[in-house]
């Protein structure tokens, strides 16, 4: 009888801690923002326009959206270094004391081909979770709603951060600094404001 009524109460312990749980938030995402270029690194260059300069601006309103948002379910750590330069290792290691749910490189291609253009994502088959960042690379590409830009493709390329960043990585370009049609854009305050309200809109869905 004792023992039958000790196992009646482990139930009913065990069913409210289960109704607790089941009525709690889920947890928070993690997400780092690795601002691709910062100090002396400078990235791609058009002129007086700098690939850091546009990516600096654009982390700058994920950044604002972020802290206007009152239905967050993810938290963002920004690798902003823009008067800083910081090699590619440390960023990498920097990403893996975070140990976030996903990183996300942010770069603006360039190539001498001014007729290429369009919205890339970048995976590494080297990183250590290369399947979750694939699927991850697949969701940003097709979340991302920029008409103004050409949807481009997923490719695989060792890049150093989304290579040794020991979780799901992935390297946005976010369109070609050497094409006209997509710098234009990119400099432009309208362009800067809707790759960042869908980068964000995306980083809370995938
Ligand atoms: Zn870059």
């Amino acid at each position: 009888m004792k023992n039958n009524i000790y196992t009646l109460l482990g139930i009913t312990l065990l069913s409210v801690v289960m109704g607790c749980a089941s009525h709690q938030p889920k947890p928070m995402k993690t997400i780092t923002i690795d601002v691709g270029h910062g100090g002396k690194n400078i990235g791609a260059k058009v002129g007086d326009i700098t690939e850091k300069m546009v990516l600096h601006r654009i982390a700058d309103k994920i950044n604002v959206l972020s802290q206007k948002d009152n239905k967050q379910n993810i938290k963002l750590h920004f690798l902003k270094f823009s008067d800083k330069y910081i090699s590619l290792g440390e960023r990498a290691e920097i990403i893996n004391r975070i140990k976030p749910d996903l990183s996300l490189s942010l770069h603006i291609d360039f190539m001498n081909n001014a007729a290429r253009s369009g919205i890339d994502v970048y995976f590494s088959e080297k990183n250590i979770l290369a399947k979750q960042s694939e699927q991850f690379a697949h969701k940003m590409l097709n979340c991302l709603a920029v008409k103004e830009m050409k949807k481009g493709n997923v490719y695989s390329r060792n890049f150093s951060v989304i290579r040794k960043a020991q979780v799901p990585s992935i390297h946005l370009a976010m369109g070609f600094l050497s094409n006209p049609t997509d710098r234009a854009y990119l400099t432009s305050e309208q362009g800067q404001n809707k790759l960042a309200e869908q980068i964000y809109r995306c980083l809370k869905q995938i």
